[in-house]
């Protein structure tokens, strides 16, 4: 394995007085800088920013208010790259802090970017050490949780492998044992699926679930594994000891497509008639003007936008030609007629089918 991601949960990091744990951060430290020095690139995903905060200003809960929160994680923050800087230091690396938000993913030129900059950083012996841009996140913008975060950078950083660390060994069975080899994200697995009470990290093993589903879907292995066991990075590398293993599978689209599909949010989306998702959906075609009914959200040309049946069903996604207003207009005509109504046309296509992808399980 060459690039590795590590995302590591809150629980991991700070200990039962709610402070970092700043001995369990000096040990994967130490095992992170060995993985290094034995010539793998690796980028951690790190939560614990709130955590950190409360653990500093000595609160027992979580705050309501927004500004309380974003403060809060502003302090951790601060404090948690402080511990991760101290102990690469101490082993000839350093760090280098990206905080991002949903908006991030969701521009195609921030997203390339964010991929430049990590390189870049590798290529100074800087480890990259990303969280959600807590201190400045709405609802709108958030990306939701560091797990799906995690996997989103495992792909946009072509990473060979994800593992996650969490306070658990793996995904566990009906009689509580861990399960070495999750093959594909069945039902059954989705069954056995906790949703173990939240406390400060917003993730659970239903969100890391579903960023392994992502993973093996980009080829990308993934591991949920006890950051709390000691050598546990190096066990996972060595395939010792107990820790779940989701298999890859060949990749079957382009990263482009699932950065259409699963890595930024829609703005808006348009409703087809019958014609236009079949040629869609069996012919491999683009979306044109004339098969748009109807449309709702408010988008500018470039932005990812769903679309659905006429009964509303989302079945694909695609990068818009046209802005809203535009649509607007055109909606329901024939692609000769973008000119007269518009008065210019930049193209034939509404969505073509290159920037375009079908979701899957839709019948
Ligand atoms: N960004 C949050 C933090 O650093 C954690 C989010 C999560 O646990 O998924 O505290």
């Amino acid at each position: 394995m060459k690039r590795i991601v590590i995302k590591i949960g809150t629980k991991v990091l700070t200990g039962r007085d709610g402070r970092l744990d700043e001995e369990a951060i000096r040990s994967l430290v130490g095992q992170i800088s060995k993985m290094l020095n034995s010539g793998i690139e690796v980028l951690i995903v790190s939560s614990g920013a709130i955590g950190a905060g409360m653990g500093i200003l000595k609160m027992k809960k979580l705050p309501e208010s927004l500004a309380e929160l974003q403060a809060i994680a502003s302090i951790g923050q601060t404090a948690l790259m402080n511990v991760y800087n101290k102990y690469f230091v101490s082993n000839s690396y350093f760090t280098g802090q990206i905080l991002l938000t949903q908006d991030d993913f969701d521009d195609r030129a921030r997203y390339l970017n964010i991929k430049y900059t990590i390189n870049t950083l590798i290529s100074h012996r800087a480890v990259p050490i990303i969280n959600e841009n807590d201190t400045i996140r709405t609802d709108e913008i958030k990306c939701g949780d560091n797990d799906r975060i995690s996997s989103l950078v495992a792909d946009l950083s072509g990473a060979d492998a994800l593992i996650m660390l969490t306070d658990v060994d793996g995904l566990l069975d009906e009689e509580g044992k861990c399960i070495k080899e999750a093959d594909a994200v069945t039902g059954k697995i989705s069954s056995l699926v906790k949703n173990t009470k939240k406390t400060l990290g917003t993730g659970g093993m239903q969100t890391k679930v579903m960023a392994a589903e992502f993973c093996v879907n980009s080829g990308i292995e993934c591991y949920i594994a006890n950051g709390k066991r000691d050598n546990v990075l190096l066990n996972v590398i060595d395939k010792k000891g107990s820790f779940t293993h989701f298999r890859a599978r060949a990749k079957r689209i382009s990263a482009k497509k699932r950065w259409i599909g699963f890595g930024s949010k829609a703005k808006g989306a348009l409703i087809v008639d019958d014609g236009a998702k079949e040629a869609l959906l069996k012919h491999n075609k683009s979306l044109l003007s004339a098969g748009i009914s109807e449309m709702s959200g408010q988008f500018c040309i470039g932005d990812i936008v769903k679309i659905c049946d006429k009964r509303q069903k989302e079945f694909a996604r695609g990068i818009s030609n046209y802005s809203s207003e535009e649509i607007l207009r055109i909606k329901g005509r024939k692609t000769q007629e973008i000119e007269t109504v518009l008065g210019y046309k930049d193209h034939d296509e509404v969505i073509h089918r290159d920037n375009l992808i079908i979701i899957e399980n839709s019948e």
